[in-house]
């Protein structure tokens, strides 16, 4: 299982993409939030979009593996999902560092934790502006929790600055090899 998180804007959605169209084992774990859809997202496909009551609903019946509350959202994982796709597949989590910490409590868990970066705060301003999916309320939002998230870098294994898209990806590809190697050759050290 891995986690991939990043500050809004370093372009984990496209490389979470990019390691499912390569990797057919990997599914991408779609999280259940509050937040409405933007115009390119696809209900249960990027997201399953509901209702703050329906959320909260799942967090009582404890449904969820985890789940955070992000710029006035909730957003979480449903047990159910994750334990249906496990048993054929491997997970992607594109979470973030309060979601991780959940999901690290869970010691039968395999799981390698990414945390991508942009090379500087400019550069996600400007990838943030050039995506151009936020009003610029939400966009000032999701680039001020840039100083927050990158306090947790100490919750991850591997940190990577995406600098270069293709560079990115191979290194995560390489991580995710040298892993799953790991836990193939020596099934008695895998946590
Ligand atoms: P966005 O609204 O830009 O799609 O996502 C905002 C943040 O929510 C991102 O950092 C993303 O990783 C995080 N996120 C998305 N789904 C989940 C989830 O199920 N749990 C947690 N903890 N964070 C999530």
């Amino acid at each position: 299982m891995v986690i991939l998180s990043s500050p809004s804007g370093v372009g984990k959605t496209t490389l979470t993409k990019k390691i499912q169209q390569k990797y057919q084992s990997f599914k991408i774990s779609v999280s259940y939030t509050t937040r409405p859809p933007r115009s390119n997202e696809v209900d249960g496909v990027d997201y399953k979009f509901v209702k703050k009551e329906q959320f909260e609903q799942l967090i009582k019946e404890n449904q969820f593996y985890e789940y955070a509350k992000i710029f006035e959202n909730y957003y979480g994982t449903l047990k159910k999902n994750v334990d249906e796709t496990l048993q054929k597949n491997d997970i992607i989590f594109d979470i973030d560092w309060q979601g991780t910490k959940q999901l690290s409590k869970f010691k039968n868990l395999n799981l390698i934790k990414i945390f991508l970066i942009t090379e500087n705060k400019e550069e996600l301003k400007k990838r943030l502006m050039t995506r151009g999916q936020n009003t610029s309320e939400e966009l000032e939002k999701r680039f001020n929790s840039f100083d927050e998230d990158i306090k947790y870098w100490n919750d991850y294994d591997y940190i990577l600055i995406n600098k270069n898209l293709d560079v990115c990806f191979k290194q995560i590809e390489n991580l995710i090899l040298m892993n799953k190697s790991k836990v193939v050759n020596f099934p008695h050290k895998a946590e």
